[in-house]
């Protein structure tokens, strides 16, 4: 019996340039991931409501200030430390940096494969070098995986065009979309999953809605062919107070699904 899935709820905005309200994503996403409006199979046809396959860690409890990233990397410390192959639940995406200082060390050659339409390898943002636009400049630049694949990218900037190439980031762009894109990847595999990389028609709940972005269907056909182990993910920056009859909560439990589907391999 493998180790089971662990869903971790991390509630942080604090790191959010434009607007809050991220941190009040993991109940809603909960909600809907065991809402009686759908069953508990995947589309592999897995039983997550099975005895041992899907464990909910609830929580953590995240100061908004100084000190969030710490709390976050412990917690994710602690929870590797127990063996779990986990899922977080944003929270904005400024928590993947610390949940990868946490996580990238354990795994040599990993590769994160980032769906967002933004690169968020900004140097430093409006004076934060922390914000949600720079995880993935300091996930690199910490050496804290080894390749980055970026999909669903429409918001490229001339400076994050250098820092891509500074860090060899393989950026995949949405005007480029070939049918039936595969990363070819060898080795383990951490998903960090902007929800804004969707087209805001399926995905509006989110705090920075961008046009010309993925499908959901899209996503998922990447996500079940994307070569294995996964070793975690993260569903990030579902912003409730955006969305729209909570059709976002029911994407974003959607994808938590399919990804926990992928990590029990
Ligand atoms: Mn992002
Ligand atoms: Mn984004």
């Amino acid at each position: 019996m493998p180790h089971p899935v662990v869903v971790l709820g991390l509630p942080y905005d604090g790191s959010s340039s434009f607007q809050r309200g991220a941190a009040e994503a993991p109940p809603l996403i909960r909600e809907a991931l065991t809402s009686p409006a759908g069953n508990r199979w995947t589309e592999a046809l897995i039983d997550l409501g099975a005895p041992g396959r899907l464990h909910d860690a609830g929580d953590v409890s995240i100061p908004d200030g100084p000190g969030a990233r710490e709390k976050i990397e412990t917690a994710v410390d602690a929870l590797l430390d127990r063996g779990a192959r986990p899922v977080f639940l944003g929270g904005d995406h400024s928590v993947t940096y610390p949940i990868l200082r946490a996580l990238g060390p354990r795994h040599p050659r990993l590769t994160v494969v980032q769906f967002d339409a933004h690169p968020d390898l900004y140097d430093v943002f409006e004076g934060d070098r922390y914000s949600h636009a720079c995880p993935f400049a300091r996930i690199m630049e910490e050496g804290l995986a080894t390749r980055l694949v970026q999909l669903g990218i429409r918001t490229m900037t001339g400076h994050q065009r250098e820092q891509a190439s500074h860090f060899g980031v393989e950026v995949h762009e949405v005007r480029r979309w070939p049918d039936g894109l595969t990363p070819a990847i060898e080795g383990p595999v951490y998903v960090s999953f902007d929800l804004d990389g969707l087209d805001p028609a399926f995905a509006p709940g989110v705090s920075h809605q961008e046009p010309g972005g993925l499908s959901v269907r899209q996503a998922l056909d990447v996500i079940q062919r994307l070569p294995g182990p996964i070793v975690g993910a993260d569903v990030v920056e579902y912003n409730p107070r955006n969305d729209v009859g909570g059709v976002t909560a029911r994407v974003a439990a959607k994808l938590v699904k399919e990804l926990v589907a992928r990590l029990l391999e």
